[in-house]
């Protein structure tokens, strides 16, 4: 083959590779950074903890390597045939290939914005919502944005409960690959899922900015919570998993003087306070509890306890269990310290009339009244996971001290 045919085949690859935005895009986009694949499609089985951050826009990379490509052939003809007229035609290729190489790359980089601008305005918009409590820490990968909390409120716990399951809220590890998942790309549902007695029974539909994850409505067993005294004065209480959780709206959360994000529903959509994103008075929902609004779907919790909460998701989730006891996946594990069988209080006429959180962040002093006796409950922990339980129990009266290692399952 003739010097002049390489020259040609070298003009031609590196005309392909920095002129055609689809194969570039492709080549750009093939390690690492899988964007096509859909959330529902996902299972959490991180073997190490998600990125950080995202990866950097890296569309010039391919081009560049094409062009060096071309660079590397011609400098192989131009040594093979040393000859000043083709070292000539080769530097002029070589001016060509770089000027198209520039301007494709700024069109690419442009394109790319576009497409971003989009995700990079809502992943604003997430961590200026979670920002505002200390102890909530964020980050996102292509699919996700997650928060990271202990899952303890900086309010009073457990106050006004007078329906009690004996279960203490403790810190939770919701970091890392155990954080709450919010997905980034969000589409709706063909039929939108109720969220009431006959599904999601198991689990959070949403996680609000202090890192608290609410559940449904009702209950583990299909009632209403907040009808039969479970909750506490902020809309609370503890799971199974000595996990604390809200059961209704978080509205100690909104400020309704001004557009406040209170929550992220796990299908991926905000959950707005009474006022909208652009500081006018909320106008209508749909049926969902949500409504479009200046192109883009959120939800409003109102400034009631009061149903319609949060009554269905508009958007796609992925769903484990059979109904009613299902669960939108993938979300966190919580785990008590004090494994399956808590110590029982098992209080008549109980009513829990106070809660301290000990000065150090590592313990509660919860006090009760079970038939009109005052009784409570001191708990402490280390950073180790060592749980240390003291009952003043009124019934039989009698003082009982418990110590539990938590091994993260
Ligand atoms: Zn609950
Ligand atoms: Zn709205």
């Amino acid at each position: 083959m003739s010097s002049s045919r390489y020259l040609i085949i070298a003009i031609l690859f590196a005309w392909a590779m920095t002129i055609s935005p689809a194969l570039g895009h492709a080549l750009s986009h093939s390690d690492a950074r899988p964007w096509a694949v859909s959330p529902k499609h996902q299972t959490r089985q991180h073997t190490s903890p998600p990125a950080r951050e995202a990866s950097p826009k890296n569309n010039a990379i391919p081009i560049k390597t094409a062009g060096l490509f071309a660079l590397g052939l011609l400098l192989l003809i131009i040594f093979r045939n040393k000859k000043h007229k083709t070292l000539h035609l080769g530097f002029v290729c070589l001016v060509g290939i770089a000027a198209a190489n520039c301007t494709t790359t700024a069109n690419l980089t442009n394109l790319t914005d576009t497409v971003s601008d989009t995700i990079t305005s809502q992943i604003e918009t997430m961590q200026a919502a979670f920002s505002r409590y200390t102890g909530v820490t964020t980050f996102y990968d292509a699919n996700y944005f997650y928060v990271e909390s202990n899952g303890l409120p900086e309010h009073n716990i457990m106050v006004g409960i007078t329906t009690w399951n004996d279960q203490l809220p403790a810190p939770q590890h919701y970091i890392q690959e155990n954080a709450w998942p919010i997905p980034l790309n969000t589409e709706y549902a063909s039929t939108p899922m109720a969220i009431d007695s006959n599904n999601f029974r198991r689990g959070a539909i949403g996680i609000a900015v202090n890192g608290i994850p609410i559940f449904n409505p009702y209950n583990a067993s299909g009632l209403i919570s907040y009808d039969i005294g479970e909750l506490d004065e902020f809309g609370g209480h503890t799971g199974r998993g000595d996990d604390y959780h809200y059961h209704i709206s978080p509205r100690h959360l909104d400020n309704p003087s001004t557009p406040t994000i209170l929550a992220y529903a796990l299908d991926g959509y905000p959950i707005y306070g009474e006022i909208e994103p652009d500081g006018a008075t909320m106008t209508a929902r749909d049926s969902y509890a949500g409504h479009e609004y200046q192109g883009s779907y959120h939800y409003h919790y109102g400034q009631s306890d009061a149903a319609p909460y949060l009554v269905a998701f508009r958007g796609n989730v992925a769903v484990e269990g059979s109904a009613p006891e299902t669960q939108v996946t993938p979300q966190p594990r919580s785990q008590s310290p004090r494994g399956e069988h808590p110590y029982s209080i098992n209080a008549t006429n109980l009513l829990i009339t106070g809660s301290t959180k000990h000065q150090d962040g590592h313990g509660y002093t919860i006090n009760y009244r079970d038939n009109n006796q005052s009784a409570s409950v001191t708990y402490t922990w280390t950073d180790a996971d060592v749980f240390t339980y003291t009952f003043h129990d009124v019934d039989p009266v009698r003082t009982v001290t418990q110590t539990f290692t938590r091994i993260l399952r």
